[in-house]
């Protein structure tokens, strides 16, 4: 029975055989990796890359979906209903204790909420590799000073080095969205490269910062940081979120008590 792409889940099913051979290779997977899909639809990627490890584990939300792959799924893939914004990550890493290689090409509607529910799981993250709306990629991606730096280019680059891997197409799609994709690999820092800092806290100076992109940090930041707090971390309380660095953001982070 051929299943009727459903908008509310973001269904646009990969069907360009060479990219989905070059997302898989771009994973450049190992027989013993612990591998964990996101949305696996109706199997494109899922089906080439189960042979190549020794277990995959995928969430669908869609029943339909869910039923017709566990019916075709070979041994070694467990496919579970579930929504991935309430996954908790721990259940998927095995008696190997391997940290998961995340892999998917995602919903679009969720695809920032999603992601950052599994930042803060990232102790069992070894990588990450999403299709998503290209712009969203550009955003993670971008560097201090440039029009796409915001929340999300620091909230994942703290955690994550980011790489833009390949342009998508939306002919690549059935059916087909109307902007471009992105495959971006996000690889946690092994060793933190920034110092500790509360997570929490760092959110709070990065959103409110960003949520008034025009206004000076003295103006943006007044309720967390004072002038004087702000000179003492070597920043001009007249500069604008978008020229902090993510190391000047997290030095801000650590001085609110
Ligand atoms: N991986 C398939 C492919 O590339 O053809 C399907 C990709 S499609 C863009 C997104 C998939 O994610 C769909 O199968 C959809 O049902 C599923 N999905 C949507 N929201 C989800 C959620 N919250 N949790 C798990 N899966 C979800």
């Amino acid at each position: 029975m051929k299943h009727q792409a459903r908008k509310r889940f973001g269904q646009n099913f990969l069907q360009d055989k060479n990219i989905i051979h070059n997302i898989v290779n771009s994973l450049h997977l190992q027989a013993t990796d612990n591998v964990l899909e996101i949305g696996p639809g109706q199997g494109a990627l899922t089906f080439e890359i189960a042979p190549l490890v020794a277990s995959l584990d995928a969430l669908e939300i869609d029943r339909d979906l869910y039923q017709a792959l566990s019916q075709q799924a070979p041994a070694n893939l467990n496919v579970h209903l579930q929504d991935a914004l309430k996954c908790s990550l721990q259940d998927y890493v095995t008696s190997s204790e391997q940290a998961l290689r995340i892999v998917g090409n995602l919903p679009y509607n969720i695809s920032t909420p999603l992601i950052f529910h599994l930042l803060q799981q990232v102790p069992y993250i070894k990588d990450m590799h999403f299709m998503l709306q290209k712009e969203v990629v550009q955003r993670m991606a971008a560097s201090v000073n440039t029009p796409e730096y915001g929340r999300l280019s620091v909230m994942v680059q703290y955690l994550c080095r980011v790489e833009n891997l390949l342009l998508v197409p939306p002919t690549a799609f059935y059916p087909q969205p109307k902007v471009d994709s992105a495959i971006v690999r996000l690889t946690p820092h092994q060793t933190p490269i920034y110092p500790p800092c509360d997570p929490k806290l760092l959110a709070d100076v990065v959103t409110r910062a960003f949520n008034q992109r025009r206004k000076t940090i003295r103006n943006s930041l007044k309720d967390r940081v004072n002038d004087q707090q702000i000179t003492q971390c070597g920043l001009d309380p007249q500069l604008r979120a978008q020229q902090l660095t993510v190391a000047n953001f997290v030095e801000i982070a650590t001085m609110i008590k």
